[in-house]
């Protein structure tokens, strides 16, 4: 007898101890923040009864046109990756989730929608509204797996109730444990109209590589070359000492618990166990944040805790000016302008530098978190609501388990320590080039009348010497427009006085409570 059934078939016993096979139903996997095929527990759920996959992506029209064009510019190569590893197969389809998901459903005659589960707050109440439309049809919305090691909500103090601390839940996270990696399996692809795959927007910033195989590959290459040591370098905002994992996270193009095991094996095999320890603490402050915004779904927006009275922010055309010249990476703190340009240029930032901008906006610039949240959000291929906005409210000292609002960053001290020789400075900010070593944390310095001449005149040659001759367009023609439209900016406010603008209103905020 034939104990192999066909795909689509699978072998039952009837009620008289027969064997026979019956035809099972197309299932469906909607793919969202899963964009993978290795250690997929939705995909193996979705294959058990040896069902045919239709691998469907929705492109929601509500969420689509408004995200930033690095978000979306990563999301369309992706797709496009995904596209090729399930043989040209993955049906995309345009619209809202409530109505497309159903309507294939109803089409393919599935069964069962398979999903990762979601944990953001709009992912939550979308899926809510999905399984109950799926239900009138009979078809039941599936979710295994998340985008955690540990599902957001598992873990709890053993009173039952959430951390509200990040050490004794990275403790408990620990001891809480998680799967191994689930195995690739084999799976059918069904064959089912798409509406094809959406372009690649044009950005101007210089991205990343998208998809699960380079998101494999990247991280073989940090096992490789980065781990070792990676507890020093992960703080040098002038090394690339870190993993650029976070985009390839963020889209799930590889799972925390693949990292998690790789780690485990890696330290078996005599990598250093304070590097894998470090390395393993930031994957658990991902998984903290979430749960934090699991338990707190308001916190995508407004304060945990509120550290200030409400009109220590600022507002109004000084504060909207002030925000402008942080956007665009001149407020005069070559450190914080780094980041910014940074951020502009390649829709990432060094984490180091994230803290010091984002202490920049809100104690420096008196400017509410949430202003600063979403413009990353708007530049960030990495940009994710738990991370993105619990590290501003940790920052901002709003948080659960915040920075106390009292310990302000200083832009200066923290370039000397963290950019010590001043090259992630001017790697972003090339007006400041011609200053060597660490002057270029303090340009003001060297421009007062007591500097030393040498310092600019040397630098003034060394820009003359590259010089290349006329500047050039791209089409060939001379450039135009001065070599150094804006010359640097001079500091828009004085630390010192604003770290004590800001003290003052926490002070005052204690004194009201
Ligand atoms: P690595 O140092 O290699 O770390 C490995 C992984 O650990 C990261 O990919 C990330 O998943 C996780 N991780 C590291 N640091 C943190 C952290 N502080 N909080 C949570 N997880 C962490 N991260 C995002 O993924 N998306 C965001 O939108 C985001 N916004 C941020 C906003 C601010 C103001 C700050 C201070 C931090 C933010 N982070 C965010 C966290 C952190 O800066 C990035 O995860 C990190 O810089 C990504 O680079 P990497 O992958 O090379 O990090």
């Amino acid at each position: 007898p034939d104990t192999h059934p066909a795909p689509g078939f699978v072998r039952r016993r009837t009620a008289t101890g027969r064997a026979t096979s019956y035809r099972v139903g197309v299932s469906i996997l909607w793919f969202r923040r899963d964009l993978r095929l290795d250690d997929h527990p939705a995909l193996v759920a979705a294959v058990a009864d040896g069902a045919p996959v239709v691998p469907l992506y929705v492109l929601d029209d509500a969420l689509w046109p408004a995200a930033s064009a690095n978000r979306r510019s990563h999301l369309a190569r992706s797709l496009a990756a995904l596209d090729d590893a399930t043989g040209g197969r993955l049906v995309v389809r345009r619209g809202d989730p409530r109505e497309v998901v159903p309507a294939l459903a109803r089409e393919v005659g599935a069964s069962e929608v398979h999903v990762s589960a979601g944990h953001e707050p709009a992912g939550r109440r979308r899926d809510r509204d999905v399984a109950a439309r799926l239900a009138e049809l009979d078809v039941r919305l599936v979710a295994t797996g998340s985008p955690y090691a540990v599902s957001p909500g598992r873990v709890r103090t053993g009173g039952g109730t959430p951390y509200q601390v990040f050490t004794p839940f990275r403790r408990a996270w620990l001891d809480h444990g998680w799967r191994a990696p689930a195995p690739r399996p084999e799976v059918t692809w069904a064959d089912v109209r798409s509406d094809g795959l959406p372009a690649v927007p044009a950005t101007s910033a210089d991205l990343p590589e998208a998809g699960e195989a380079a998101a494999l590959a990247r991280w073989r290459e940090f096992l490789d070359d980065g781990l070792a040591g990676y507890g020093e370098a992960r703080d040098r905002a002038d090394l690339d000492g870190t993993s650029m994992l976070s985009v390839h996270l963020k889209w799930g193009e590889i799972h925390a618990r693949t990292l998690l095991a790789d780690l485990a094996a890696a330290q078996a095999d005599g990598a250093p166990a304070d590097d894998v320890a470090t390395f393993r603490s930031e994957l658990a402050w991902r998984e903290f944040h979430a749960d934090v915004l699991h338990h707190h779904p308001e916190a995508s927006s407004e304060s945990l805790r509120a550290v200030v009275p409400d009109d220590a922010w600022a507002d109004g055309p000084d504060a909207d000016a002030a925000f402008e010249a942080w956007a665009r990476g001149r407020t005069g703190y070559p450190f914080v302008d780094a980041g910014m340009r940074q951020l502009l240029a390649t829709g990432w930032m060094h984490n180091r530098v994230r803290m010091v901008v984002a202490s920049f906006l809100v104690k420096d610039l008196h400017l509410p978190w949430q202003r600063g949240a979403a413009h990353f959000m708007a530049h960030l291929v990495d940009g994710d609501v738990p991370q993105n906005q619990l590290n501003w409210q940790w920052v901002a000292g709003t948080g659960r388990d915040a920075a106390p609002y009292f310990r302000v960053f200083n832009p200066v001290a923290q370039g000397l320590r963290f950019d010590p020789d001043g090259d992630y400075v001017r790697r972003w900010v090339p007006e400041l080039r011609a200053l060597r070593g660490k002057a270029v944390h303090e340009p003001w310095k060297h421009r007062a009348d007591d500097a030393p001449d040498d310092l600019f005149a040397a630098a003034d040659r060394s820009v003359e010497d590259d010089d290349p001759g006329p500047r050039r367009d791209a089409d060939g023609s001379p450039a135009s427009g001065p070599r150094h439209p804006d010359p640097y900016p001079a500091p828009i406010v004085d630390h010192a006085h604003e770290r004590r603008v800001a003290l003052d209103d926490f002070h005052r905020a204690r004194g009201s409570a």
